[in-house]
C-alpha cells in the first residue's frame, strides 16, 4: 500500500497516517515531523528550517524532497509500502515526489484527500495549540498555513484526480469515524492492486 495524504493543516493528517502506518505495517513518513525533531534538536538542518515553521511557510523543497528520497529508500528495503504524511505540498514537490517514485518503482497507489473547512480546521488547531504548545499553532500563523493549503497545495487534487488515483474522505468528523472510512476504502483498493499483474497495471501505479 503506497499512500500520500493532501489534507490542510488539523485535518489529522498526522492521526490517520499514523492509523495506516499500523494497519497496513507501512513506515509512516511525516515531513512536519522530521522537520520538527531537527529543529528539537536543534541540528544545523534544524536551524536552517526553523523561521520557515514558525512562520508558517514551506522550508524549501530540496530540503523535504531529500529527505524524503532517503525515508523512500528506506521504505522499498523494509517492503515498499508507505504512506507519505505533509508531502507533496506544491506542484514541484508533487513533480519530485513522482520522479522518486518512478526511479524507485514505487510510485503512490492512493492521493487521500482530507476534507474539513477553514473555520473548523482552525478550531481544532487551537485547540492543539492549548495541549502541544507547537510554534506554528498561533492564530496569525495558522490563517497563513491554511491560505498556503488553499492557495499552493490544494491545486495538486486535480492534478491527482487527472492520474485516477485521487479518493476523498469527509474529515469533520471524529478521528475514529474518519479512520473507520479510510481503512475501508484502502482495503477496498488494496486487494485490486495485489490482483492486478504488473503489465495490466496503469502507468501511475
Ligand atoms: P505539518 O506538520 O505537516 O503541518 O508541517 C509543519 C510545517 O513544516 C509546515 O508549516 C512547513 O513549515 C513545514 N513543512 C512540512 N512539510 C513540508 C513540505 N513538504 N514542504 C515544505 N515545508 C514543509
Amino acid at each position: 500500500m503506497r499512500v500520500l495524504m493532501i489534507a490542510p493543516p488539523g485535518a489529522g493528517k498526522g492521526t490517520q497516517g499514523a492509523l495506516i502506518a499500523a494497519h497496513f505495517n507501512i513506515p509512516h513518513i511525516a515531513t512536519g515531523e522530521l522537520l520538527r525533531d531537527h529543529v528539537a534538536r536543534q541540528t544545523a538542518l534544524g536551524q536552517a528550517v526553523q523561521a520557515y515553521l514558525d512562520r508558517g511557510e514551506l522550508v524549501p523543497d530540496q530540503i523535504v524532497l531529500d529527505m524524503v528520497r532517503e525515508a523512500m529508500i528506506a521504505a522499498k528495503a523494509s517492503g515498499g509500502g508507505f504512506v507519505l504524511d505533509g508531502i507533496p505540498r506544491n506542484m514541484e514537490q508533487a513533480r519530485a515526489a513522482y520522479e522518486i517514485g518512478l526511479e524507485l518503482e514505487m510510485t503512490a497507489d492512493v492521493a487521500l484527500h482530507l476534507q474539513a473547512g477553514d473555520a473548523e480546521l482552525t478550531r481544532r488547531l487551537l485547540a492543539r495549540a492549548a495541549l502541544e504548545h507547537r510554534s506554528d499553532d498561533t492564530p496569525e500563523v495558522i490563517a497563513q498555513r491554511l491560505a498556503l493549503y488553499h492557495e499552493v497545495t490544494s491545486p495538486l487534487l486535480a492534478w491527482y484526480r487527472g492520474r485516477g488515483i485521487l479518493v476523498c474522505v469527509d474529515a469533520m468528523r471524529s478521528a475514529p469515524e474518519v479512520g473507520r472510512e479510510i481503512l475501508a476504502t484502502l482495503e477496498a483498493v488494496h486487494p485490486s492492486l495485489d490482483r492486478a499483474p504488473p503489465r495490466e497495471r496503469p502507468p501511475w501505479a
